[in-house]
């Protein structure tokens, strides 16, 4: 399949009333990497969530490869099996132990025996670095540790597309490159990543793309030295200086 993965077009969602995006269109081709930015409160999440179906939308159409995964019919399951999702925080069941918990996942959500699935998680485990965690609970893994294990088990299906959701904002200071580093892996990789965050050194360096939110419509986006180095828009101008 060679046309973009995600084809985000004109999408409109309202809370109470109030809109909150206001006609998103967004194409995402295969092995990009798409950084979200823009304040609290433009929208960054809701689009996330619309993409994994975690939020209806009033108005457009959102497509996955050549699916309209907007159609209320769609069989939302099968298509979250399509898509892997890290957020903020709280992303594993804290009685489930790093391995269980991506093992889990692959059961019940790819229908793989427990057998296969235990061992792919190994082998998941492994690619982030924690094979001796395997059998830790997360209130034994550092914050930086259980986003590694989120991260894996996210992957670990082979996703189509790969949603980040500000995954380093709740961390420590010092865990937050252990986490980085390793979405830049999945990047080099190949994975397709739309991520919202706060990282601007980070998005310059690993994304192909910056779109900049600003309530609920994409004001500017492009290539990361041209959006995060010399924006065209003030508002843009007046978001990044926060930064500096
Ligand atoms: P961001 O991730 O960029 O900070 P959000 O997508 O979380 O922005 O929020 C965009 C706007 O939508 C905010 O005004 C927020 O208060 C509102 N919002 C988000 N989710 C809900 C919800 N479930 N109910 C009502 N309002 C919401
Ligand atoms: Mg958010």
């Amino acid at each position: 399949m060679s046309g973009p993965v995600l084809r985000i077009r004109d999408v409109w969602k309202s809370f109470d009333g109030h809109d909150v995006l206001r006609g998103i269109d967004l194409d995402v081709a295969p092995g990009e990497v798409v950084a979200l930015i823009g304040a609290s409160g433009s929208g960054k999440s809701t689009l996330l969530r619309t993409v994994n179906l975690l939020e209806p939308i009033d108005d457009g159409r959102i497509l996955l490869h050549d699916l309209d995964i907007s159609d209320p019919r769609v069989d939302a399951d099968a298509v979250r099996a399509r898509i892997g999702v890290v957020f903020q925080q709280y992303n594993l069941f804290p009685h489930l132990t790093a391995q269980q918990n991506i093992a889990l996942a692959l059961r019940h959500v790819r229908g793989m025996r427990r057998r296969d699935a235990d061992a792919a998680a190994v082998a998941a485990l492994a690619r982030v670095g924690l094979s001796d965690k395997a059998s830790a609970h997360p209130d034994r893994l550092s914050g930086g540790q259980q986003q590694r294990v989120a991260l894996a088990r996210a992957v670990v299906g082979a996703p189509e597309l790969l949603l980040l959701d500000e995954i380093t904002s709740a961390l420590d200071p010092e865990l937050v490159g252990e986490v980085l580093d390793l979405v830049r892996t999945l990047a080099d990789d190949g994975a397709t990543i739309v991520m919202a965050t706060h990282e601007m050194a980070f998005a310059r360096d690993v994304a192909d793309r910056v779109v900049f939110l600003d309530g609920g419509r994409i004001v500017e986006q492009g290539a990361p030295s041209d959006v995060l180095v010399s924006p065209r828009e003030e508002r843009t101008r007046a978001f990044l200086s926060r930064f500096l």
